[in-house]
């Protein structure tokens, strides 16, 4: 009998405006390939792959449970994964509390019986697929974003495209400022 499963991750979503311009500064920089429009640029927290359906109540429990607080961050850096060719652009450092959230999120998988997401986190929002080698690391003007919420998201397949839909967002708390 097939197991009924959705294929789940965690990410931050751009307010509309902001991920306009990480478009545009992406492709005034060069970044040739598949483009990522704007409304399906994201930033992954943790990518959980297949999750069974009978999972997901105590994952999103446990990301009930998540305590983050809200950062700064500065879209600078141009990067390229040779293997899935991919084209993206990152902050030049990870903020502490994004790489507190980001293994956050892994734990809560964990806990609820999920535990996919191996590799290390590397910050990125990807811009182009089949991309050539950017010619520079750098964008010419950075991109300030300061997430508010960060979200677990199901990436469905419709018509053999990727379609993301919001199964929770979760606030993050405003930092304290000194
Ligand atoms: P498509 O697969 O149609 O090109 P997509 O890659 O955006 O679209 P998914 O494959 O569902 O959609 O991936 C959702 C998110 O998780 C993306 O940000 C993707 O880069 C990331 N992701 C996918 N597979 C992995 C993986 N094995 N390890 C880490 N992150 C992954
Ligand atoms: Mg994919």
């Amino acid at each position: 009998m097939p197991v009924e499963s959705r294929r789940l991750f965690f990410a931050l979503w751009p307010p509309r405006d902001v991920a306009d311009e990480i478009a545009v500064r992406a492709r005034d920089s060069g970044v040739r390939g598949r483009l990522v429009p704007p409304e399906k640029l994201h930033l992954t927290l943790a990518f959980l792959g297949d999750v069974p359906a009978e999972r997901i109540d105590a994952l999103l429990a446990a990301g009930d449970g998540i305590r983050a607080v809200d950062f700064d961050l500065c879209l600078s850096r141009l990067g390229y994964f040779r293997g899935p060719r991919a084209a993206w652009v990152g902050p030049k450092t990870t903020p502490a509390p994004l790489a507190a959230l980001a293994a956050g999120v892994r734990e809560a998988a964990a806990a609820a019986g999920i535990g996919r997401e191996t590799r290390g986190f590397r910050a990125h929002v990807t811009v182009a697929r089949r991309a050539e080698p950017p010619r520079r690391v750098r964008l010419p003007e950075p991109v300030a974003w300061r997430p508010d919420a960060f979200e677990l998201t199901e990436s469905a397949r419709v018509a053999g495209k990727a379609v993301y839909r919001p199964l929770r967002r979760w606030p993050l708390a405003p930092a304290s400022v000194e």
